[in-house]
């Protein structure tokens, strides 16, 4: 199924997305504590058009949001980087997310090279410690779809890539989480960003260097994952800064993250 969490009769919601209507659930509380809880679905019979809700980040209070750099053969190959030997791994702050239609904002004086990074971003739904990579799909609750900007001035600046990652409004995320019991292999999913309609990124999960599985598996041995973590699973090949001539996003540009059996997230950008 498809879960959203949406702002609608000054409250957040959490509701199941129905083709072009979504059905508000009745569960006191946001989608990490129903994760949490997997209680029985007890949902209103009466839907909402999609047209008529505020779309809301389906996760707003992580934990955590892991991310990782590289991890697609083909964006390895346009950065000229080496192939990674184990995962490269960084974070990003719960700031920066948003929802479906927000704004993605920033200020001139911080950053004039803002880019688009398509991914497919993975929720936790059970707690993970020191997971077999077989084991590893059990711990998922779904994905769905995320843009990782990213301030490249600041990023690469920076050396340490926090700071260009984790700007307010710069992890867009959604529109919906598409479940495990519809989405079981997140393996063979075309992925593409759009930016004014223009195809800027195309490819498929099948070219991540390291599988959902064994990113989790990975991670797990780390750091203890949480129901409603985020881990954004890496960019493939075609991001503004490696095209030539470089292509940053600017007042007014539509980016759309769109991933084969999710959804499409689409973005404005506008000035803070
Ligand atoms: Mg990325």
């Amino acid at each position: 199924m498809k879960l959203a969490q949406f702002y609608h009769d000054h409250r957040l919601q959490i509701g199941q997305i129905k083709e072009d209507r979504i059905f508000p659930i009745r569960f006191d509380g946001d989608l990490v504590a129903f994760i949490q809880k997997r209680p029985s679905l007890n949902i209103s019979d009466t839907p909402l058009a999609l047209t008529e809700i505020q779309w809301l980040p389906p996760i707003h209070n992580p934990s955590k949001i892991i991310a990782i750099g590289l991890n697609y053969l083909d964006h390895v190959q346009e950065s000229k980087g080496a192939l990674p030997e184990s995962p490269l791994v960084f974070a990003k702050f719960p700031n920066a997310l948003v929802g479906h239609q927000a704004k993605i904002v920033w200020d001139e004086i911080v950053t004039q090279k803002v880019d688009f990074e398509a991914e497919l971003a993975v929720i936790i739904g059970k707690k993970a410690t020191c997971i077999s990579e077989d084991q590893a799909l059990e711990h998922v609750f779904g994905y769905t779809c995320a843009n990782d900007v990213s301030a490249r001035d600041l990023q690469f600046g920076d050396k340490q890539w926090v700071r260009g990652k984790s700007l307010d409004t710069f992890c867009p995320l959604g529109p919906w989480i598409a479940t495990t019991d519809e989405l079981q292999d997140p393996q063979n999913l075309k992925i593409q960003c759009r930016v004014n309609g223009q195809v800027m990124q195309e490819s498929s999960t099948n070219m991540m260097i390291f599988s959902v599985a064994r990113l989790v598996h990975f991670l797990s041995r780390h750091f203890t994952l949480l129901p409603g973590d985020i881990i954004l699973t890496g960019t493939p090949h075609g991001v503004g800064a490696f095209r030539k001539p470089a292509v940053y996003l600017k007042t007014g540009d539509k980016v759309e993250v769109e991933i084969e059996r999710i959804g499409c997230l689409s973005n404005v950008c506008g000035s803070r």
